[in-house]
């Protein structure tokens, strides 16, 4: 790759990197200064249709916590410390300010934490419009397509009244036609680095992907398709590394430092973060009712999470089809410290994994860890003594 296309990639990463580290939120202040009165909803992790709050003018933006930016303190006097990090320091972040611009939060009930959640915010920030998004608790049931249409339309009733005007049909399709240009995006980048992996580090791919919520997604869009355009110039030598998949960055997210902990000893060819942003696999007819469409994608082409429970996509043999066809060599199975849903599926998935005779590694995190030498002893010992076995 030439100097400046090199360079065009580093500033990318650079401006991806700010965002996903700056608790301030930068992108969407930006974005207000430009959009003057424009309204901005914020929406817990895992999986939010952004397309219902586009399609209105609103500015959607996730919600995934703080990693270790913030001093959790006016949070711990609300929400008991046993609780997972990120429900913590996402609710910091509004009690202190930082999420000053949202008009409306919603939360999906993924887990009791989040679920209960909820009600905090409505107690604590009375002039912030909170909600829970209820999706269905019984993904393959026959009713399950119709009542999650309605309860988006709800939900669409709720960005009607917060920013004063009707959404249209219309515009729906619009902002799906947007997502699906995003989704397909970010599949090729998956493609990177599953295909290429020495192409795109772990840290880089995760970088770009994190950005796409905390951005409006039309930038992305452009950042996408530059970064994408510029990789396979790259110069950069495949190195003798094992391939991982990594499972369990569904909803609390790992810290960057965790991660450039593991690219150092594998490819992460493939993974679970912000499976939320990829949770639809496939793109949305932009024809027909597009609320129906949307509920459709997320029952019945959609990706896999702990905190979905549909009897269609079992979840162990869900991680050993991405092992399959990721071509990796193990998996890395990680939870988030005190996340019920996942520590769940972590017992589920070594199960599997040992059945089926595929090496892993079991991992906890927090977003706040900052110290990663005994974790690092441990990946490194996992890689060697695999790349042992395969020589
Ligand atoms: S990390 Fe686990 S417990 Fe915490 S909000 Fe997410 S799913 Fe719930």
């Amino acid at each position: 790759m030439s100097g400046s296309g090199e360079r065009e990639v580093a500033a990318i990463l650079e401006e991806c990197r700010v965002l996903v580290e700056d608790p301030t939120y930068p992108a969407v202040r930006r974005w207000r200064e430009a959009h003057p009165g424009g309204k901005v909803l914020g929406h817990f992790q895992v999986y939010f249709p952004e397309e219902i709050p586009h399609a209105a003018g609103m500015l959607p933006v996730k919600i995934m916590g703080a990693g270790s930016t913030v001093q959790i303190r006016k949070a711990d006097a609300r929400i008991a410390a046993f609780v997972c990090s990120i429900i913590r320091s996402s609710l910091e972040l509004a009690l202190t300010g930082r999420l000053d611009f949202l008009s409306v939060f919603v939360t999906p009930p993924i887990c009791d934490a989040a679920r209960n959640a909820c009600a905090v915010w409505v107690r604590n920030l009375p002039s912030l419009n909170s909600q829970v998004l209820y999706l269905p608790q019984n993904a393959a049931s026959p009713h399950a397509a119709a009542y999650l249409r309605d309860e988006y339309r709800r939900i669409a009733g709720v960005v009607e009244e917060a920013v004063g005007r009707p959404i249209t049909d219309d515009g729906l399709r619009r902002s799906i036609a947007l997502y699906n240009e995003n989704r397909r995006l970010l599949r090729d980048l998956y493609r990177v680095k599953r295909e290429t992996p020495w192409l795109l580090s772990a840290v880089e791919a995760y970088t770009l992907v994190r950005a796409g919520g905390l951005m409006p997604r039309e930038e992305h869009n452009v950042l996408l398709r530059r970064v994408l355009g510029l990789l396979p110039e790259r110069e950069a030598k495949r190195q003798d590394k094992i391939r991982v998949v990594f499972e369990g960055g569904y909803c609390e997210q790992p810290p960057l430092d965790m991660l450039a902990v593991i690219q150092d000893a594998c490819y992460i060819v493939d993974d679970d973060l912000l499976i939320g942003l990829r949770w639809l696999t496939g793109d949305v007819p932009t024809d027909g009712e597009p609320l129906a469409s949307l509920a459709r994608a997320y029952l019945d082409g959609s990706s896999y999470s702990p905190v979905q429970h549909d009897p269609r996509k079992p979840k162990p043999e869900m991680l050993l089809r991405r092992i399959r066809e990721s071509h990796a060599d193990a998996a890395i199975v990680a939870a988030p410290k005190m996340c019920e849903p996942g520590l769940e599926d972590q017992v589920n998935h070594i199960r599997a994994l040992e059945a089926a005779g595929i090496p892993h590694l079991v991992l906890e995190f927090e977003e706040k860890m900052t110290v990663f030498e005994q974790m690092r002893m441990e990946v490194e010992t996992f890689a060697e003594s695999l790349l042992f076995d395969f020589a």
